[in-house]
């Protein structure tokens, strides 16, 4: 299978639920009551606010979990150095793989000669995983040999401040492709159940008009240059 990425389920309203933390922090009244008071616009204008000013703290009242499946191991390894998230993974010591759909990159499937050296790997570490498992070897010390390149599946839990800086570095053209590929399909999941958070959210380039990578080579970059604000 290729990557598949569900969101799976959110704080009910996580705009309003920001927006009254951040109404009570501000006001005499509780955020229970700014909860059912705040108009639409209320919200977005109180969001905008406190996102302008940096007071992202009341965004991680809003927290989203997500399905992400057939991703490589090389890909899940960078999305769980993310440590302000919570983290489900499909164990290879109690899952035994009948089959293994690896995840095989472009770079690789464009180029012919590589393809076969890649093939043929993996055809050895899948013989050597199955004969290993057929003599007895436990799946947890089986799985040794397996490579990067072999598929898994994530429950991914993060609060809305940290998909912003989660977008930040991930959806940035230096980002390695799969973990990009992964943050950039986040992105548009939560932009569809809360608009005005995610509204400019991505690469810094988008979210703050800067770029810390200062990577000449890339287009982006040389836009924010030519604005005169990279
Ligand atoms: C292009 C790119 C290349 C990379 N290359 C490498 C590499 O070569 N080697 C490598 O090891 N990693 C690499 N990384 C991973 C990177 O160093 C981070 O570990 C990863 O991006 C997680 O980011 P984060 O710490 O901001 O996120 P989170 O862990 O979610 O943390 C979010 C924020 O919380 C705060 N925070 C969290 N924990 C602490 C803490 N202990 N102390 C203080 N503040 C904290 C920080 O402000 C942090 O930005 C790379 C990342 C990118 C995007």
């Amino acid at each position: 299978m290729g990557l598949k990425i569900t969101l799976l389920a959110h704080t009910p309203d996580p705009e309003r639920t920001a927006a009254a933390a951040a109404r009570q922090c501000y006001s005499k009244f509780s955020a229970t009551k700014a909860y059912g008071d705040l108009s639409m616009e209320d919200i977005s204008k109180l969001l905008r606010k406190i996102i302008s000013s940096g007071h992202l703290s009341v965004l991680e009242h809003a927290s989203f979990t997500f399905v992400v499946e057939g991703i490589s191991r090389a890909c899940s390894h960078q999305l769980v150095r993310h440590r302000i998230a919570s983290y489900s993974q499909q164990s290879q010591r109690y899952v035994k793989f009948d089959e293994l759909d690896f995840v095989i990159p472009d770079s690789v499937a464009n180029d012919g000669e590589s393809m076969r050296v890649f093939l043929s790997a993996l055809e050895g570490c899948r013989e050597a995983y199955s004969r290993l498992l057929a003599n007895g070897i436990p799946a947890e010390d089986a799985r040794y040999i397996l490579p990067q390149a072999s598929p898994t599946k994530i429950v991914v839990t993060m609060n809305a401040r940290a998909l912003l800086n989660f977008f930040e570095l991930r959806c940035c053209l230096s980002a390695q492709w799969e973990i990009r590929k992964v943050a950039e399909e986040m992105l548009s999941l939560v932009k569809g159940v809360a608009p005005t958070i995610f509204e400019n959210a991505g690469p810094f380039c988008v979210s703050r008009r800067i770029c810390p990578e200062k990577k000449y080579s890339c287009p982006k970059w040389v836009e924010l240059y030519k604005k005169g604000s990279a």
